[in-house]
């Protein structure tokens, strides 16, 4: 296979928390993969930053054991990783203090690509974003990199907002979603607006409703007690199946560019109506024999916060009026599974005898597992027997569709850590998207507390609470099955 990897310019990556979860399981083995493919200047240099006390050679063999724990098959091509291990530097360094920053000033070149993820609390971002600027490290080229959460709130996010705009332009900023990295998600878009077939069926004359589903097999163990501040609708929602929506439901934009595909997401979530209060499932997962529960979990016996949340949406424009957009996420359903379906509208009159209401068009994109898509179509069951029909899929699954090329298929953080080193933010969310997400989750969070809705018990290992099934059936529909 000939490689069409473009390596980037030459760079500078701070990562602070470089010690923490996220850089050892995510981060840092998808930049070795980055520089195994050829990716990464061999100038460039990370540098991992955080408050433990270790030398380069302790974080070199912290970063060893996480490439070798989470990295895959790569983590065997030792001549690489030690390859890749000799660009990796170690400061420690205290964000809310001044131990270290002179050290990083000394490490950090001003000629080079300049980027510093944040991969710690959002509470330290503005300490950090203020020391990068007091110790002259950062300039009006480098880029920052922040994760989810973007606040709690509308109130919370525009503050994180405003403290990043303080030291930072907003074309500095990165606010990065990873489900925006996966390939599928960036496949929709070519299939979308890179073939004559879908665009002109994307609307309500042609679309019945559209689904979007994101299952997780895990429950919150471990980290359940700060998971019950949050709950699906912030962890999830507000942030990932929005922004698949926004995708689904944006406009053309005039060219593939950051602002041009942002202004559209923007557009979209402007248009979201309120969501009725009888539109929205809350769940939360029951013990198993062997599993414990939700409060369990969450080591809060009282806890309303919601596992599950489904719910049915409309965006209140010319293209989307009348369609419902059903969203739905959880921990410890049936399977992890997520996907987006685009199902069609019935053929308004059938020339066969077989039940054309039974048959139907729907593009499946699926995110997790086997990224990839199909279009079910109805076609003549083979054989005599009379015109007889059925679904089959035309499966466009990436690893059968593309063989080798397949392998190219990135990880979602490597994706975007490069697109920030090549300054694209077309990946990600801009402050004003945030805010008014925000602007639209919040009325409803308000809501069911000030109702002190109980969220509805459902079975681990189940599609959800009854109620989430029947918010489709009222309304003569039903969900995909959630299925790997
Ligand atoms: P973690 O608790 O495992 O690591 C935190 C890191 O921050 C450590 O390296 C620690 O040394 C550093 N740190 C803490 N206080 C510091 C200080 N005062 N000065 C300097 N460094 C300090 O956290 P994590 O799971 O790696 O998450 C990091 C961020 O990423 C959080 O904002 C989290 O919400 C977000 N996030 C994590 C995941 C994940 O899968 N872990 C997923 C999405 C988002």
């Amino acid at each position: 296979m000939v490689s069409r990897v473009i390596p980037v310019e030459t760079f500078d990556l701070v990562i602070f928390g470089g010690t923490g979860d996220l850089a050892r399981r995510k981060i840092l083995p998808g930049l070795f993969r980055r520089f195994r493919a050829g990716q990464m200047p061999a100038q460039s240099r990370i540098i991992g930053a955080a408050r433990s006390e270790l030398d380069t050679a302790g974080y070199r063999q912290m970063i060893a054991d996480a490439v070798a724990e989470f990295g895959g098959d790569e983590s065997n091509d030792k001549k690489s990783l030690q390859d890749f291990l000799d660009r990796l530097d170690y400061v420690t360094i205290d964000a809310k203090g001044e131990g270290g920053w002179a050290t990083l000033a000394g490490l950090v070149r001003q000629d080079v690509v300049q980027a510093f993820y944040f991969s710690v609390a959002p509470s330290l971002f503005g300490d950090l974003a203020e020391r990068l600027h007091t110790h002259k490290i950062a300039n009006a080229k480098s880029r920052i990199v922040v994760e989810k959460p973007f606040g709690r709130d509308l109130e919370t996010a525009r503050a994180l907002n405003q403290t990043l705009a303080t030291h930072f332009h907003e074309s500095q900023i990165y606010r990065i979603d990873h489900y925006l990295g996966k390939e599928t998600v960036q496949n929709l878009m070519a299939v979308r607006f890179g073939n004559v077939l879908f665009e002109p069926l994307w609307n309500n004359h042609y679309v019945d409703h559209i689904q979007i589903t994101v299952a997780e097999t895990v429950g919150v163990g471990g980290r359940g007690a700060y998971y019950d501040k949050s709950g699906a609708m912030r962890d999830m929602v507000q942030n990932h199946l929005m922004q698949l929506l926004c995708l689904i439901a944006m406009e053309p934009p005039s060219q593939f560019g950051a602002d041009e595909v942002r202004d559209e997401k923007l557009k979209v979530i402007r248009a979201l109506e309120p969501v009725e209060p009888h539109h929205i499932v809350r769940g939360q997962y029951d013990a198993t024999t062997d599993e414990p529960s939700y409060r369990n979990d969450a080591e809060n016996p009282r806890s309303f916060t919601e596992s599950f949340i489904a719910m049915k949406c409309h965006i209140a424009n010319w293209r989307w009026a009348g369609v419902p957009f059903y969203l739905r996420t959880g921990k410890r359903m049936k399977a992890r599974s997520s996907e987006i379906a685009v199902v069609f509208k019935d053929l308004g009159h059938s020339i066969f005898d077989d039940d054309q209401a039974r048959h139907r068009n729907i593009l499946s994109i699926r995110l997790q597992p086997n990224e990839g898509m199909d279009l079910q179509v109805t076609i003549k069951e083979p054989g005599p027997g009379g015109m007889r029909l059925i679904d089959v899929p035309l499966d466009m699954t990436f690893a059968e569709a593309l063989g080798d090329d397949a392998e190219d298929v990135t990880d979602a953080y490597e994706r975007l850590i490069m697109d920030v080193i090549r300054g694209n933010q077309t990946l990600f969310m801009r402050g004003d998207e945030v805010e008014a997400a925000w602007g639209w989750t919040d009325p409803l969070i308000v809501g069911w507390e000030a109702r002190n809705d109980v969220p509805k018990l459902y079975d681990a290992g189940s599609a959800g609470p009854e109620d989430a099934m029947m918010l489709l059936h009222r309304d003569n529909r039903k969900w995909r099955d959630i299925k790997v």
